[in-house]
């Protein structure tokens, strides 16, 4: 959309680098615009990788989330968002999980998502700062943007089941594995709660909304749709809706995985009035 890149002024840069952030909010404060909301995306965001890898994972998500807290709060910003996920929830809980289930996360990744929250706790409750914050605990985000421009393609081998299963329809991977067909469900497969990425999307600007015309709060919300399909149910959806085979073989559980994963998400739709609209076959097809 032409009319918006106009109005967006883009800076690259990386979230561990202090002068850049500074220089980001310097600059849009010299052209006239106080920044007065913050969404953080600026997240690394795979639990394989973050295994692999712990130091950047701690060094990019909580150094980076600190660097980015000490700008904006000498700022003055109103309302920051951040993109949590459910992985800040342990593995005993039963779905659907609420917000105040148990946290404990099994892995790096969740972990610097579970302590972020807890700096921005801390950081609203100092007497320093009367920001509003909202974490967002995203489910199983999938799909595109309806331009179909913006979607997802990582490179090299997807390690999210979504993405895998679009390399394998479009012919660029052999097979998907699935992990584990003796998981007590339906049809033995993980069920996940998969979110449509632009239902997602308006779920930030309905947090941002509410945090700037509200007073000072902090909240935790689970952003998904509540319903749970399993990874067949998926691969099904994918292959009549797109009229397209995926080859699947079935292989090990993944270690780390749990069996089912859907949010409760009556809070949100509560506080912000939010409500994902769209389906799973509209998830499959934009993807
Ligand atoms: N999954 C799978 N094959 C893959 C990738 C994922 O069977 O190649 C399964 C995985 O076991 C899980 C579900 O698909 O039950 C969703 O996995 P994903 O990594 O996308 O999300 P998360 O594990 O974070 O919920």
């Amino acid at each position: 959309n032409k009319e918006v890149m106009e109005e967006i002024i883009f800076h690259q840069g990386d979230i561990r680098d202090e002068k850049f952030l500074k220089k980001v909010f310097l600059k849009s404060l010299n052209n006239g615009y106080q920044i007065d909301g913050v969404i953080h995306f600026a997240g690394l965001k795979s639990v394989e990788e973050s295994i692999k890898k712990p130091l950047i994972y701690w060094e990019n998500n909580v150094l980076g989330t600190l660097n980015l807290l000490k700008i904006l709060n000498l700022k003055k910003c109103k309302a920051f968002i951040f993109s949590s996920s459910a992985t800040v929830y342990g593995t005993k809980n039963k779905s659907p999980i609420s917000e105040d289930s148990n946290t404990k996360p099994i892995n790096p990744y969740g972990e610097t998502n579970l302590t972020i929250e807890k700096i921005l706790e801390s950081f609203y409750k100092s007497e320093e700062t009367s920001i509003s914050i909202s974490n967002l605990r995203y489910f199983n985000p999938i799909g595109a943007h309806n331009s179909f421009r913006i979607g997802e393609n990582p490179r090299g081998i997807p390690n999210n089941l979504f993405p895998y299963l679009c390399k394998v329809a479009s012919g660029q991977i052999n097979e998907l594995k699935i992990f584990g067909n003796d998981w007590s469900t339906r049809d033995g497969t993980c069920i996940r709660d998969y979110i449509h990425v632009m239902d997602l999307a308006d779920g930030h600007i309905k947090a941002l909304d509410h945090l700037m015309t509200n007073d000072s709060q902090l909240i935790n919300l689970n952003i998904g749709t509540g319903q749970g399909y399993s990874v067949l149910d998926l691969i099904k959806t994918f292959e009549n809706i797109n009229n397209v085979k995926v080859p699947f073989i079935f292989s090990d559980r993944r270690k780390g995985d749990v069996c089912k994963l859907v949010a409760n998400n009556q809070r949100a739709k509560k506080i912000l009035n939010w409500y994902p609209k769209r389906s799973i076959e509209d998830m499959c097809r934009d993807g």
